[in-house]
């Protein structure tokens, strides 16, 4: 047994499969979720991934040695500033949010004195949201990146590293803003390219046939990730845009010297473009 008592604020994809994991190592005694949402709640609680739903934060934190919020990023500081006044002594609060820096500068910000704040961001996830998504083995064999700001004592950082590492996760520590910026690239970047191609497709004119109705396994395998939740990824656009700015700049570049290529109809510099790129692919499957 890690901790007695866990509370999950937001019991989606990442907060359900986060609790039913925890369920199923053992290493919590109970765990209460809560939801804005009464029908994600209900079916988290039918679907077993949580022991009781809590039917507001108060009660959800009460006692709670770990709170863990799962909501969409922008949301998490004001959920944070709703618990503070209800928060145990000694509390540990850390989140599952896809952008770090701001959410850490807000949320050690907002701390009371004996509880802590520690930011985690788990490399999992699916293109599916809410309850019905979650699954224990989601985080199993993947990265779980934790992002200590001012506030994240060793004993937090350590129980929070114990909880992830209990459920398969493979923890890393890194600072927020670091984090950002590879997170921008390696995969903000790639959900906003797969929403634009989707978008560019979707809209192109040729001879007024559906395009999309020709798609077949490239591009859906390639915009399998512009299925996720549009709210998500504005959340998500919205709390990196510094990062992700200049990670879609790297990549318009990238783009634009494609273009060039096949202008000019530079057959060898575009192979070599092509290798490299398949180069870099494969070393990575
Ligand atoms: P999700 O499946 O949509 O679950 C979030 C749940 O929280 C929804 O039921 C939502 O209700 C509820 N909610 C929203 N605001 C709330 C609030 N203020 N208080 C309580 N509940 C609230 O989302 P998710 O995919 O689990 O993502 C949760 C977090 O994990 C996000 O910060 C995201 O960046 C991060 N993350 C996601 C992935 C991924 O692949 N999905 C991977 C890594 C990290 P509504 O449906 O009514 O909004």
């Amino acid at each position: 047994m890690i901790i007695q008592r866990l509370a999950v604020i937001g019991v989606g994809l990442i907060g359900g499969s986060f609790a039913v994991a925890l369920r199923k190592a053992g290493v919590v005694g109970r765990i209460i979720g809560v939801d804005t949402n009464a029908e994600n709640l209900a079916l988290a609680f039918s679907r077993g991934l949580i022991d009781e739903s809590a039917p507001d934060v108060a009660s959800a934190v009460e006692g709670a040695d770990v709170v863990f919020i799962s909501v969409p990023v922008c949301a998490i500081s004001a959920v944070v500033k709703e618990i503070v006044p209800l928060l145990p002594d000694g509390c540990i609060v850390t989140d599952g949010g896809s952008v770090k820096a701001e959410v850490v500068r807000q949320c050690d910000a907002l701390m009371p004195t004996g509880c802590r704040f520690v930011g985690g961001h788990p490399i999992a996830g699916t293109e599916h949201s809410g309850a019905a998504a979650a699954f224990p083995e989601l985080f199993s064999g993947k990265r779980c990146v934790l992002t200590p700001g001012a506030t994240a004592d060793p004993a937090a950082l350590e129980t929070v590293s114990l909880l992830w590492s209990a459920i398969g996760a493979d923890v890393c520590r890194m600072e927020a803003g670091h984090h950002d910026r590879i997170f921008a690239e390696i995969s903000h970047l790639p959900h906003a390219i797969a929403y634009t191609l989707v978008h560019a497709v979707g809209t192109a004119d040729v001879e007024g046939e559906n395009v999309l109705s020709y798609s077949a396994g490239g591009f859906r395998d390639f915009t399998r990730i512009a299925s996720s939740d549009p709210v998500m990824w504005r959340d998500i656009a919205m709390m990196n845009r510094t990062a992700l700015l200049a990670s879609i700049d790297g990549f318009s570049a990238s783009l634009a010297e494609l273009r060039r290529r096949i202008d000019t109809e530079d057959t060898a510099g575009l192979t070599e473009f092509f290798i490299t790129a398949k180069q870099f692919r494969d070393g990575i499957v």
